[in-house]
């Protein structure tokens, strides 16, 4: 096992790598920003340094600092966390070229999985369904028009190298298609500097599922169940839940293992998601992510196992310390995602925390970097923690949520709690039924 792990994050996701390392014997490293100095990643690691000022281009993608942070705390492994360079081949790369271990998969299975066009042909070749689509990217106006046509209206313009939800979009008709491809064009060059795009067919009211998988390197494929992400604001997550309310034990065996296979056959290492829009009882692949997610601690509520201990032990080329059949789901699970936002407007809330009082109690996790005094930097995402609960059933699960946001106290910030408590109160979502188009309408109304 590895003896010391540098952390290349922050926030939340920083300080729940840090708790996996410490739980398996190894020192940590955290690296920080000048507008980070106070963050409780920081305050917890047994080292810190300093990678550059609050722009994350300068601190947390600035991969030579990163790289002279690792080299002079003796680190042996990197944990990327998720967003920031958790996605980025040449980044995995550098890191195996300076003789340490990333935690994560190998750098061309990060490259395939992250050109989407590749991923979807790799995914038809191992029997996974995917959307309707073009083959490949699409080169003109005249390739987009005849391939809108042959698959129907609605469609999906999405970039090849596209991530985080941006820079799709959705043509009803064929008048507003040679628009929305020149404008998709142009936002893929300027997102994520290649302008390659490819089209599919539009779903209209499918739910979002995604299969957890996990991989060692020793042959073993291993599936942990489904997330239900359907709550979703401008294709952002909000609030996810495991089991889906949508899945039978039948259709999550028969997915997660071919999952499993597929994660199998590129030679994955790690954990790792597929994500599926579920349709009218199909499901159809959109496309993988090869890192940990900000989601996971449902799987992790449901399933009993600590998916960021589990990855730290397959890069250390441990085997994974179990098997199918202890994967068993017990009860169910919701998380809530606490953005520093106005409830209503989204508009960013940084600023100062002048009280805060995490709920507990049983069935109840906070995964949060937040404290009273805290400031919260301008400078990121507005994702400040994540509340989670577990209960017997769906019923409990969502009777706790409500009991756990009530006790949260955030005060001097504007919080998206008063959201959460909104919705935990909608007959719809209490249902179990929603789509992913629910949180627009309930926005709306
Ligand atoms: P990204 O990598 O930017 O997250 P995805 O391909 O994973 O892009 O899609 C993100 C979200 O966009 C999905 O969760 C869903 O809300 C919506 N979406 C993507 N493709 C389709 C589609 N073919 N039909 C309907 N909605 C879609």
């Amino acid at each position: 096992m590895f003896k010391k792990v540098l952390i290349a994050n922050r926030g939340e996701i920083a300080l729940r790598v840090h708790r996996a390392c410490k739980e398996l014997g190894i020192q940590t490293v955290a690296i920080h920003s000048t507008a980070d100095a106070d963050s409780m990643h920081v305050k917890v690691a047994d080292e810190s340094v300093c990678v550059g000022p609050p722009s994350s281009m300068d601190s947390y993608l600035n991969i030579s600092s990163i790289m002279a942070a690792a080299e002079v705390s003796d680190a042996e492994a990197i944990h990327p966390g998720y967003g920031f360079l958790s996605e980025n081949p040449e980044f995995a790369e550098i890191v195996k070229a300076s003789g340490l271990t990333f935690i994560g998969p190998e750098p061309e299975v990060i490259r395939l999985m992250g050109n989407k066009v590749q991923a979807r042909k790799t995914m038809i070749a191992a029997g996974v369904p995917v959307v309707q689509g073009s083959e490949g990217a699409v080169n003109s106006e005249e390739d987009a028009l005849r391939i809108a046509r042959e698959i129907g209206f609605p469609v999906i313009i999405k970039a090849v190298g596209g991530g985080g939800g941006r820079g799709m979009k959705v043509v009803h008709a064929e008048a507003g298609l040679i628009r929305a491809y020149t404008v998709a064009r142009n936002e893929a060059r300027q997102f994520f500097r290649n302008d390659a795009i490819y089209i599919e067919k539009y779903l209209e009211a499918p739910r979002h599922v995604e299969i957890q998988i996990m991989c060692d390197r020793h042959g073993n494929a291993v599936h942990l169940g489904e997330r239900d992400c359907s709550l979703q604001r401008r294709h952002q997550k909000i609030l996810e839940e495991a089991p889906s309310p949508a899945v039978s034990p039948e259709e999550r065996h028969r997915l997660g293992t071919l999952a499993a296979k597929a994660a199998h056959a590129v030679g994955y290492e790690g954990a790792g998601t597929f994500e599926f829009l579920y349709d009218k009882g199909n499901f159809y692949f959109l496309e993988m992510n090869t890192r940990i997610q900000v989601e996971h601690p449902v799987t992790e509520m449901v399933t009993g196992m600590d998916l960021v201990k589990e990855q730290i032990r397959i890069a250390a080329n441990l085997p994974m310390s179990f098997t199918q059949e202890d994967i068993v789901m017990r009860g169910h699970s919701i998380e809530c995602r606490i953005n520093a936002e106005d409830s209503e407007t989204f508009l960013p809330s940084p600023g100062l925390i002048t009280e805060y009082h995490a709920p507990g109690g049983g069935g109840v996790r906070v995964d949060s970097n937040c404290y009273t005094g805290y400031r919260i930097p301008p400078h990121y995402d507005s994702m400040i923690g994540k509340l989670i609960v577990h209960g017997r059933n769906r019923e409990e699960a969502v009777t706790r949520m409500r009991r756990a946001l009530d006790e949260y106290i955030i005060c001097g910030i504007s919080t998206t709690i008063p959201l959460h408590q909104r919705i935990m109160q909608d007959a719809t979502f209490i249902s179990g039924t929603y789509d992913l188009h629910f949180l627009e309408r309930f926005l709306g109304k």
